[in-house]
Formats: structure tokens, sequence, C-alpha cells
């Protein structure tokens, strides 16, 4: 399969994929820095306004940070090595998430039973602090537009919406998981030839009518879950419930979302600062 090349994305798109706004840069879904080493096979490229873009990086590095924080205990030893590299500028450029996460009040080694039903013990994240929620409210809904614009050929319309959440590992009870697997038939993630591919680092179930509706549930590493459903029209069912913990987001809002606007030259900064010593964990 032939992905299409930067330029023909930057010329054949109508705007940034986020909102009603002109694009200028190129939007990676998921975020290059998702993958280990960086190394993101292709697919999944987009156009983007740099507000959308380059504004919500840090909900991008949040939910890499997050994503490779697995509950295992024999978890690799790279997921842990990148999370240490890069705390300095996740320090820089979402000052408070790491002490808010690190707060060990939020987080307890229980035993729980696992996928192949062996009970083992397990770190259990609970927090839902402020800056957490927000950063990963972000990337879940940037997740469902991409989606959106993937599977049905166009940018989420901007009367449209996304209702997504985010789980932390074992956040994310085994009979919801269930629940939503069985309604959603197909299967993917980014493949390049029959080799390279990314499914142990992300990989999405979903369902979808190709036109309007994109149902979604994305697995990143084994820290992180995204639950999406992108509705490209007002309201299709007249009054749709919101899901528990999941929120309702519309073209245009992630900018006002982020808990801090990043300028350009923070960000420059940011990739200037050395990880620091401590251990994030
Ligand atoms: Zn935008």
């Amino acid at each position: 399969m032939r992905y299409p090349s930067k330029a023909e994305i930057m010329a054949s798109e109508a705007r940034c994929i986020y909102c009603a706004a002109p694009h200028t840069t190129v939007e990676h879904m998921p975020p290059i820095s998702m993958f280990r080493g960086r190394k993101r096979p292709d697919g999944l490229v987009f156009a983007g306004c740099s507000a959308c873009n380059n504004g919500t990086s840090a909900a991008d590095l949040v939910a890499g940070f997050v994503a490779r924080l697995s509950p295992r205990y024999d978890q690799d030893d790279w997921k842990i090595a990148e999370v240490r590299a890069r705390s300095g500028m996740l320090e820089a450029q979402a000052p408070g998430f790491l002490h808010e996460f690190l707060d060990q009040a939020q987080r307890s080694v229980e035993w729980r039973r696992g996928p192949n039903g062996i009970h083992r013990q397990m770190v259990v994240s609970r927090q839902r602090g402020p800056l957490l929620r927000a950063y990963l409210d972000v990337f879940a809904a940037k997740l469902g537009m991409a989606l959106y614009r993937h599977h049905c050929g166009h940018p989420l319309p901007l009367e449209g919406f996304v209702m997504c959440g985010a789980y932390l590992n074992a956040g994310l009870a085994p009979d919801t998981a269930k629940a939503l697997l069985s309604i959603m038939p197909d299967q993917s993630g980014l493949r390049q030839g029959r080799r390279n591919h990314a499914d142990d680092q992300f990989i999405y179930r979903f369902n979808t009518d190709e036109r309007t509706v994109v149902a979604a549930l994305a697995q990143f590493h084994d820290g992180l879950y995204v639950s999406a459903l992108a509705f490209g029209t007002v309201d299709p069912y007249g009054q749709l419930p919101l899901l528990p913990h999941h929120r309702r987001v519309q073209p245009g809002d992630l900018p006002g979302m982020m808990p801090f606007r990043s300028r350009p030259w923070d960000v420059q900064n940011a990739l200037l600062i050395k990880p620091v010593g401590s251990s994030p964990l």
C-alpha cells in the first residue's frame, strides 16, 4: 500500500483536521514520540494547523509517558529508559504534571487477574489529577478526529463532535474492554509491508460506516487505552448520553483544553533541556 507523501497531503487537504484554520503543518497521529526510538511506520499522517499540532505537543508527551508505564513488573527496560530520558522535556512542556502523577498516594500494588487468567502483582494507577486528565482528553480527542479523517475521508465537520476517554493500564476493566471490543469488528494499526509494524505499541479496533461515524478503542503499549467515538453530525440519535469518564469535544476546542498554552519558543527551549537524573518511578 502506498501512503500519500507529505506534499500530497498538504496540497489535497481542505483544512486542519482538528479545527477550521488552514493547515500549515504535517500532523502524525499517533505522534512519532509514541514509538520506541521514534521509529514510526508510515501512515495516519494528516494536515494540521500549528496551534492544534505544535500547541498540543505536551499532550503527546504525557500520553507517550503514561503509555510506557506498564502495569507489569517484568516490563521492558527500554520503556523505563525512554521514560527517564523524557522527564526533563515533560517537566518543561507540562510543568507540574510529574509532581501530580508521581504522588505515591495515588498508586498501589495489587493482585489482579491478567489476560491469561492468572493473578499477578500489578502497579495500579488510579490518579485522576486535573493535569493528567486534561492532557489525555486532548490526546484522545485528537485520535478520534484523526481516525474520523482516515476512515470517513474528510475532516470532522465543525458541527460534529468526538466523545472520548482515556484509561491507564488497569483502569479499563476487562468486562468494559470486552464489551467495547465486541462491537468493533475491524482491527488496524501502522504497517509498512509485512514485517514493519508497530502493533505492540499501537493498535486499534474500530467500527465505522465510512461516512459519518467512527468508533474506536486504541491501545498504546500496555499502559494507555483510548476510546473515541466521532460523529460528523450534530447529534445523530437525539440526545446521545455521555459515556462514563468521557468528554465531548468539538473541532476547534483543542488549544483551549491545554492546561498551558505552549509557545514556539518554549518548545524550542524545552528541546535544549537535558533529562534530569532522578527516577520518575
Ligand atoms: Zn487546527
